[in-house]
This record gives structure tokens, C-alpha cells and sequence, in this order.
């Protein structure tokens, strides 16, 4: 079995480096009644992937932007500049989800408080539908749910797989199996798709995390005149986050690697450019699709990005890989 990629976790310190399966056995009670309740939620370092957000931008009414805003900070998760979303804390590094009784979405809670002190460290395949999953551990003082004196009289042994079970992560896990694996794609991908351009990296954030801002991106005239998407899909999405976010995905398999997961509608693109075959075009499509929103918080001058330029596109239409990360960086 080749190594798990890590790359994509938040823990550092903590993190044992030992390898489970849903096999390994564990006993460990977390209950209102243990000795250190809420400690963790009291150090909260907790990275949120797309699912989470959906469950509690829900559970709080709120729309994917407002939550983005009022609850998570920004965080670069790879040397690219690809943007992930931490849990927002106090300045003493409590979460503010917590209230005095506990957390305040317990139902609607992130994968990572329900693994937690476990954590899912990676797949093995990316392309296959036959993923295996790996697991990890996090030791800290705080935690104290695997000693004695904080067991029930029916706490018992259980398994890894039993426990996911029991917390209710496999639903979490699903939902975000194809966001790991454009994840893991792309970083074994590495020079061969070119580092995304600023644009596209808010593209691959919207696509991800502000989910509400993706819809109205996808439903905008400017999308439209682009991509064929059939009315089926559009009344899919529209009152289903969890079916908007595999549209997601999809497209950004689109943008980032050049799969042809979306049709493009071939005068439109004619318009643009004679030819657009390689992955440069179809990302530069949705950027110019993606600067007619204008919005403030996004702008590509806030970000500290640059809308492309007219010109450089044409030179990006006839350049290399290598000579395309040139012009991104211009
Ligand atoms: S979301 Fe809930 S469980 Fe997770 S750190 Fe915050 S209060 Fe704790
Ligand atoms: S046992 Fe661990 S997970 Fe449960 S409240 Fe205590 S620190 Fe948090």
C-alpha cells in the first residue's frame, strides 16, 4: 500500500504518525459528564471542508457568504495559494459555535469534531470508485475521553468503522471524497497543470466553499453563453447544496485538469479564441464568466489577483505550461 497523502490535514504537533483502519479497536467516551468537557472546543483549530459549511450555513439560516464572513478564517493549504476555511475562534481560542452547554450546531457539527481525537488521514486511489480510507489519531493533553475514570458503565471497545458509525461522519466523508480527491489530484498533478492563476483560485474557493455565490456565478447570463447545462441540473441545484457542490466539483475538474465534464457551446467559444483545447482556455472561459460578478468581497484587486487581460489571453492560447505560469505572473 503506497503512503497516504497528508498533505491536506491541519494538524501538525498532535498528529500520531501511525496509520489506522476501520479495524482498529478503541475505547473512548466523550459525554457531557467528562472531565475535560469542551476542552477541545476551548483550543479549536478545526479546518472545515465544502460539506461542512453546507450543514452549518443550514443550521445557522445563514447563506455561504455570511457564514464565511461571521465564522471561519482564510488559510493557504498548499504552496499553489489554494484557499481552505478554519473554524473562527476567540482571541483565547475558543470556538464560537460553543456555548456553555456544549456546541451550539452539535447535529449539524464538522467532520473533524466528530472524528476528533481521530481524523481521516486520506485515500488511497483517486480514480477509483473503491477508495480506501486511512485513518489517524491526535494526541493531546486536554482530551481526556480514554481514561477510566471518564468511561460509562456501557462504554466498551469498539472499532474505528464502528465508531465513524456512531458520530455519524460517513455522510460527511461522502460528500467530501471528490473535493479530497481534486485535493490530491492536483498535488500529484504538480507542474503539468501550471500553478491556477489568482482568478481561478477564487473560482475553486467559490466552487467549494461559498456555494451560493456558485449558483448565482452559474446562473448568470455570462456562464450561460458558455456552458450547455441542461434544466434538469439547473433544477437540481437550486434547492439542493449537496447536488450544487458535486456541480461543483465536476466543473472544477473542468478548470483545473481540462476534463470535459461540461460542454462548452462551440460559437460562444469560437468568439473567443479558434481553438480551445487545453486546459489554459478552459479556465480562462470561467475566469472571464467569473469577472462579470463584480463583487466586492471576490474582486480579484482585493484578492490580490488581476483580471487577464485581452492580450495576455492570446498569448496564453499559443504558450506552453511553463510559459502560461509566466504570464500569470505578470
Ligand atoms: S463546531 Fe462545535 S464541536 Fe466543533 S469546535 Fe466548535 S463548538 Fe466544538
Ligand atoms: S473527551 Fe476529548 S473530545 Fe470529548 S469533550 Fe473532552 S476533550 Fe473534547
Amino acid at each position: 500500500m503506497g503512503e497516504p497523502n497528508t498533505s491536506h490535514l491541519p494538524y501538525e504537533s498532535s498528529f500520531v504518525p501511525e496509520i489506522l483502519t476501520e479495524e482498529h479497536r478503541i475505547k473512548f467516551a466523550c459525554h457531557p459528564g467528562v472531565t475535560c468537557f469542551n476542552a477541545c472546543c476551548k483550543q479549536a483549530d478545526v479546518m472545515l471542508a465544502p460539506y461542512d459549511v453546507i450543514r452549518l450555513k443550514q443550521s445557522l439560516g445563514m447563506t455561504s457568504e455570511e457564514f464565511l464572513k461571521q465564522y471561519t478564517v482564510p488559510w493557504e493549504m498548499d504552496s499553489d495559494g489554494i484557499i481552505g476555511v478554519k473554524l473562527k475562534t476567540n482571541e483565547d481560542k475558543h470556538c464560537l459555535l460553543m456555548n456553555e452547554k456544549g456546541c451550539s450546531v452539535y447535529d449539524d457539527r464538522p467532520a473533524a469534531c466528530r472524528y476528533y481525537p481521530f481524523g481521516l488521514m486520506g485515500v488511497k486511489h483517486t480514480e477509483a470508485t473503491s477508495d480506501e480510507q486511512n485513518y489517524f489519531r491526535i494526541e493531546e493533553e486536554h482530551c481526556k475521553g480514554h481514561l477510566q475514570e471518564n468511561f460509562l458503565p456501557e462504554s466498551k471497545e469498539i472499532t474505528l468503522g464502528e465508531y465513524r458509525k456512531t458520530q455519524g461522519v460517513e455522510q460527511f466523508d461522502d460528500n467530501n471524497l471528490d473535493w479530497i480527491r481534486l485535493m490530491l489530484k492536483k498535488k500529484s498533478a504538480g507542474p503539468s497543470v501550471g500553478k491556477p492563476s489568482a482568478e481561478s483560485l477564487q473560482i475553486l474557493f467559490m466552487a467549494t466553499y461559498d456555494l451560493d455565490r456558485f449558483k448565482r456565478f452559474i446562473s448568470s447570463s455570462n456562464f450561460k453563453s458558455l456552458y450547455i447545462v441542461d434544466n434538469a441540473t439547473y433544477n437540481e441545484i437550486e434547492n439542493d447544496d449537496v447536488a450544487l457542490l458535486q456541480f461543483g466539483y465536476r466543473f472544477l475538474r473542468q478548470i483545473l485538469f481540462g476534463e470535459k465534464t461540461i460542454d462548452l457551446k462551440v460559437d460562444a467559444v469560437a468568439k473567443r479564441s479558434e481553438e480551445r483545447k487545453d486546459i489554459w482556455k478552459t479556465r480562462h472561459n470561467a475566469e472571464m464568466a467569473y469577472a462579470q460578478l463584480n463583487d466586492p468581497r471576490y474582486d480579484p484587486a482585493v484578492m490580490g489577483g488581476e483580471v487577464m487581460r485581452d492580450d495576455m489571453l492570446k498569448k496564453q492560447e499559443n504558450a506552453s505550461p511553463q510559459q502560461s505560469q509566466d504570464l500569470n505572473k505578470k
